[in-house]
């Protein structure tokens, strides 16, 4: 191991010695498990925390009830850090079980890991704030709780709405089975969004002539989008779920809905397949008489990386290394590899940094606006098992067991040492803001919101309210307490 400065050192030590309130914190947010929008459990431990460990924050940001803003620290450089902590419907698991277990049959659960995502934040804060009263560094850290990545919501708004106005550079953690901070266009842009038809019902038995059926023009417009998937640019993709469709066959049905998805590999590309959606759905419309009413869920730019930032948390994770794991993790890696029929090589054991620019990928992430708006790197850390796939319930086996616990402390290490960096050397801070300048090479940031649109509030309040008293007979008892 090469050596340490006496802040990396430092920084590692805290996150080491903290090692049980990281699991413990990342556990209690698993078995919390809430959706996004009411992510109420979870945000309000993370802030208690954070102000327990002297941040000022800011609860409720750009309206969102679940979204926060801890600060520490004056002045600059201004370093922002953020994640999500949100889960997934029917998504409920056991952890440490290699079959598939709900905690609570139907239940939400986390099986993507952004439990662990809120615990690496807030000890990445943590570490970080201790660093800089320890040595004397100047500059303010603004750590952001985002509500709702798996609807894509907040942080557009929080772009929108100013916060990251006075930032000079961004860190986003994110789980992974392995290590990766890569630079370049990592994800893609997304516009999500709700077509609803309005006719008119009728007896469709006695007199379907009176009758304005709006589940055909849901029908044709899904013709409409399957013809023209033959001229969607490669870069482009479109998928829907339709969402209503009537009752029952005797009344024809007076009001259909489908939510579409429509991604493409720029900003610009989203907002023309979503314009060309829109037209389709008024020929859709016209052709039954009926009337189309468009309503925009979400709109993120592709997530990107900027190159300084990269470089400087690639130097940090080969700091850290992977975790070693040992030979009972692997088996049960390797067990849950199995029975989730996808290939069997257990835990990472070696550091595998990507080289030159990152490939893009099909998903999206709305921290996406945050990447334009200032330089910003996603973090990936390994604290999951390879090869399964998220929202599958073998990925919320290992959520909530030495692996996530060691991934987090690793992930934490490396994002706080980074934090601090920028701190100790603010001249890295401009270089990041230069590199950034080139990257975009004059293309201008603005949101792919609608004018005025707010975000939707009661997104998930139905499910949480049916399944969270039955949850909460599951919480941990024990709260993490960070020394
Ligand atoms: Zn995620």
């Amino acid at each position: 191991m090469p050596d340490l400065t006496p802040e990396q050192a430092f920084v590692f030590d805290y996150v080491e010695r903290n090692g049980r309130a990281i699991s413990l914190l990342g556990d209690s947010i698993f078995y919390f498990g809430e959706l996004g929008m009411q992510e109420f459990e979870t945000a309000g431990l993370m802030t208690a925390l954070l102000e327990k460990g002297g941040f000022a924050v800011h609860r409720g940001i750009s309206g969102l009830p679940t979204g926060f803003c801890a600060t520490c620290g004056s002045g600059g450089p201004v370093v922002a850090i953020h994640t999500e902590y949100d889960a997934v419907p029917d998504n409920s698991q056991s952890a440490g079980v290699t079959e598939h277990k709900p905690i609570i049959d139907g239940a939400p659960g986390h099986c993507e890991g952004h439990n662990v995502n809120a615990a690496v934040l807030v000890a990445t804060a943590l570490a970080a704030k201790a660093a800089m009263d320890r040595f004397g560094l100047k500059g303010t850290l603004k750590v952001f709780g985002a509500p709702a990545e798996e609807q894509l919501i907040s942080r557009p708004y929080l772009v929108r709405d100013g916060w990251f106005d006075d930032v000079d550079v961004a860190f986003h953690d994110h789980i992974s089975s392995d290590w990766a901070a890569g630079y370049g266009l990592i994800q893609s842009a997304l516009i999500s969004a709700l077509f609803t038809f309005h006719g008119e019902s009728a007896h469709s038995g006695t007199a379907p002539e009176k009758g304005r059926d709006a589940l055909d023009a849901v029908v044709l417009m899904d013709m409409g989008m399957a013809q023209y998937r033959e001229h969607m640019p490669l870069t482009s993709r479109a998928q829907r779920a339709i969402t209503s469709g009537g009752d029952q066959p005797n009344t024809t049905p007076r009001k259909a809905s489908v939510w579409w998805y429509f991604r493409d590999a720029t900003a610009e590309g989203a907002q023309k397949l979503f314009d060309q959606a829109r037209k389709i759905a008024q020929g859709a419309a016209l052709m039954t008489n009926t009337e189309a009413e468009v309503q925009v869920l979400a709109a993120v730019w592709p997530l990107r990386g900027n190159r300084t930032l990269a470089e400087l948390v690639q130097r940090n994770i080969s700091l850290v290394g992977m975790p070693e794991w040992t030979e009972d993790e692997q088996r049960f890696a390797r067990d849950l590899q199995t029975r989730a029929n996808v290939k069997v090589e257990g835990l990472r054991r070696d550091l595998r940094l990507p080289k030159g620019e990152a490939v893009q990928k099909w998903s999206a992430n709305d921290a996406g606006d945050v990447s334009w708006k200032v330089p910003m790197v996603k973090l990936y850390y390994p604290a999951n098992v390879p090869n399964l796939s998220a929202h599958h319930w073998a990925a919320g086996a290992p959520l909530a067991t030495s692996i996530a616990h060691k991934g987090a402390v690793a992930g934490a290490k490396a994002m706080a040492a980074s934090v601090v960096q920028c701190f100790i050397d603010p001249p890295l801070v401009e270089e990041a803001k230069k590199s950034f300048k080139e990257e975009l090479g004059g293309l201008a940031y603005a949101s792919l919101l609608p004018e005025g649109q707010m975000p939707p509030l009661d997104l998930n309040s139905d499910t949480m309210e049916r399944f969270r008293p039955l949850m909460a007979r599951h919480y941990l008892k024990e709260t993490p307490e960070f020394r």
